[in-house]
């Protein structure tokens, strides 16, 4: 049995089941939902994303209307029951690293009562601004120095080495780590868990097909296993 464990997570299509940024434009304005479609090749992702909520902006799409988007999004049942009784039972710290951005993730913890669940969250900053602007920048500056991930992870931040920075910082040192991802993003992270950690990977999105390719590759080294429902990653969660 660990003494002290750490569960991290990713939060699109890991904590809730939808992708927050593409969410909230599928509820409000699809077409701007197609434009970023057609544009995620050409354009940095967090900044992609930047430039549609300033399009919405300007066309009406209101802080409320955001706001609303976020607090229906789909998000299982069981993820809260199985967070909330991992929690509960003492042992365990939780940190989430996701591409997402501060404001959706607060918005949306908020709403299901899990706003004290995470010691820290790692993502994108975002304010609001007076006039009801969601306004989005990179964690890492595009400006300034850049991080130095050969994995495959975005610009706007490295899950890999933002992990190891907080583990420093956090300064604790855990008996085991559980991953919980599905992302192509979640797979630089991953290479850093060691024998004893579990990577918990969805079997849709970009991971669990990362892992095939170039598991071994990499020297992925702990174990892995496998959910798509969130009963399933409760069922995992009840046995740590
Ligand atoms: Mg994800």
């Amino acid at each position: 049995m660990a003494e002290r464990q750490l569960v991290i997570f990713d939060f699109d299509w890991s904590m809730a089941d939808q992708d927050t940024d593409r969410w909230i434009f599928e509820v409000h304005a699809p077409d701007i939902r197609r434009k970023m479609e057609d544009l995620e090749s050409s354009v940095q992702w967090t900044d992609l994303m930047a430039q549609s909520l300033r399009e919405g902006h300007e066309r009406g799409m209101t802080r409320q209307d955001i706001e609303h988007a976020l607090k229906v999004i789909p998000y299982h049942p069981a993820m809260i029951r199985a967070v909330t009784n991992l929690k509960s039972r003492g042992k365990t710290t939780f940190l989430c690293l996701s591409n997402a951005n501060s404001v959706f993730i607060s918005t949306i913890l908020k709403e299901k009562s899990l706003d004290t669940l995470f010691q820290e969250i790692v993502t994108n900053p975002a304010e609001w601004d007076e006039s009801g602007l969601l306004k989005l920048r990179r964690r890492i500056d595009p400006d300034g120095p850049q991080h130095n991930c050969k994995i495959g992870c975005g610009p706007n931040m490295c899950k890999g080495e933002e992990l190891d920075a907080f583990l420093a910082r956090d300064g604790n040192g855990y008996d085991r780590m559980i991953y919980v991802g599905d992302g192509s993003n979640d797979f630089c992270p991953s290479l850093h868990l060691r024998s004893q950690d579990i990577l918990c990977c969805r079997t849709f999105g970009g991971l669990p097909k990362r892992i095939a390719r170039d598991g071994e590759k990499f020297g992925l080294k702990c174990q892995v296993k496998y959910w798509t429902g969130a009963w399933e990653l409760e069922e995992i969660f009840n046995t740590l």
